[in-house]
């Protein structure tokens, strides 16, 4: 693989420089912190929660987003929490092999690796270098509102909710699937879209599994496993080197009304999988009976009209804020990323502070990335009805989709 390039902090003066806030401190928000630090800005991301820090468990890095790391010069920083899984796998509900994708011959065309993480290392390795560069960060700052006098403001307002203001060039709003930024830019509320679906998401330690000649090989030869059946899916692959087997479980949503978390049980996991491949059964037997299982709702956004950014320059979106997309592609974040990485490109290039060239900065940040991502959002949805059909004609036609993909890219 060739060695990618790093970028190096562009330094500016003040007749160009601009003081950008961050609403949200998540995989998007201090991507993008880095990203606007490389282009030579100010940054103080306001995050909402105490202390900053991810929750959830594996996460997959595929090479599109590697190769946005790599150029934030992340590499070093990641190498040693990485798992460098050699190929994926789809299997049928009941366990037959169907297709597999070298994950590694891959790479090399895509001049980026897979990667699975355990979150909280990923996270971490992008706050130190957004703390690197300079970023200010900021915790218990829940932001309610953002002010922005009229279309020609060439500064906007952000209001925390225990009262405080400050007043910025450019607002980001990274806030996630609920963003509260979102509602401001387009001046109502706008809910996230339900999808029918939720996931189960669970650590296991390998020990166990390392001792079963069947589950063994899941943990020694790093690989990611999809297991499609009817209305639900299964996920696994191992996190930092084998020590952690991460498992995602795709159901149908039998969550209350309004709830984005609730807790769940082992029991009622193995009882959605007792009939698939044994495997899943062998692995959720490793369970603790006891353990805290949560149930995660999940909702897409699969666009935002008429326009990303607000009329004067002053505020614009990223990340799920934006474009929340089921993880069916494994991409949700990739995306962030990127979106980060092209803001902080289209920023790098301005020469003056000005209304103009914010704005047209902002315009090419949308302009490269609204399509990519609407597409990327469709995709999962597609994916979930792919993966989730039952038995029969349009399944068959499925499964020889994919060993076609397997003979296609074994040639
Ligand atoms: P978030 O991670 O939601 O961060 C938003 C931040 O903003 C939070 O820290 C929050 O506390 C803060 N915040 C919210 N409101 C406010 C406010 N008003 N004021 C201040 N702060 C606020 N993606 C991948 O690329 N690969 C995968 O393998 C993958 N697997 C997934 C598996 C599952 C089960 C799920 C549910 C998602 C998966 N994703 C994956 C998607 C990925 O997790 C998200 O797309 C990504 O985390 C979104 O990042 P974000 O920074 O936009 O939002």
């Amino acid at each position: 693989m060739t060695s990618h390039r790093v970028q190096e902090p562009i330094q500016r003066d003040a007749s160009s420089k601009l003081n950008v806030i961050i609403v949200g401190a998540g995989l998007g928000g201090l991507g993008a912190a880095i990203a606007i630090l490389l282009a030579g800005h100010n940054v103080t991301v306001l995050e909402s929660a105490p202390a900053i820090g991810e929750v959830g468990a594996g996460i997959q890095v595929l090479p599109n987003s590697a190769r946005v790391l790599f150029s934030w010069g992340l590499r070093e920083k990641l190498e040693p929490y990485a798992t460098w899984p050699r190929k994926c796998n789809f299997l049928s509900w009941k366990g037959t092999h169907l297709s597999e994708m070298d994950y590694h011959a891959y790479a090399q065309g895509a001049d980026g690796p897979f990667m699975d993480f355990h979150r909280a290392n990923l996270h971490l390795c992008l706050l130190e270098r957004a703390q690197e560069l300079g970023a200010t960060l900021v915790t218990n700052a829940r932001v309610s509102n953002v002010e922005i006098e009229s279309d020609s403001a060439t500064e906007a307002t952000v209001v925390l909710a225990d009262g405080r203001r400050m007043t910025t060039d450019l607002v980001v709003g990274a806030d996630g699937i609920n963003s509260r930024l979102r509602e401001v830019l387009l001046g109502r509320a706008d809910p996230p879209v339900l999808t029918g679906d939720l996931a189960y998401r669970l650590l296991l330690k390998t020990d166990e599994m390392l001792k079963d000649p069947e589950l063994r090989p899941l943990v020694e030869d790093p690989q990611v496993n999809y297991w499609v059946g009817p209305d639900a899916h299964a996920v696994n692959y191992v996190l930092r080197g084998g020590e952690l087997f991460n498992m995602v479980l795709l159901v149908p949503d039998d969550m209350p009304e309004g709830a984005s978390t609730i807790a769940g049980t082992v029991d009622e996991m193995r009882a959605h999988y007792s009939d698939w491949d044994p495997r899943i059964s062998k692995l959720l037997r490793l369970c603790d009976d006891k353990a805290d299982v949560t149930k995660w709702r999940l909702c897409i956004r699969p666009n935002l009209y008429p326009t990303w950014s607000h009329p004067s320059g002053t505020l614009t979106l990223l990340g799920d804020a934006v474009h929340a997309t089921l993880p069916y592609l494994a991409s949700g974040a990739g995306m962030a990323l990127e979106d980060g990485g092209v803001l902080g490109l289209c920023l790098a290039r301005m020469t003056d502070r000005s209304r103009t060239s914010k704005r047209k900065a902002l315009q090419v940040y949308e302009d490269c990335r609204r399509e990519r991502t609407e597409k990327i959002v469709a995709r999962g949805s597609y994916n979930q009805h792919m993966y989730h059909l039952h038995d029969g004609p349009e399944q068959e036609a499925r499964d020889e989709r994919f060993r076609a993909f397997a003979e296609a890219d074994r040639q």
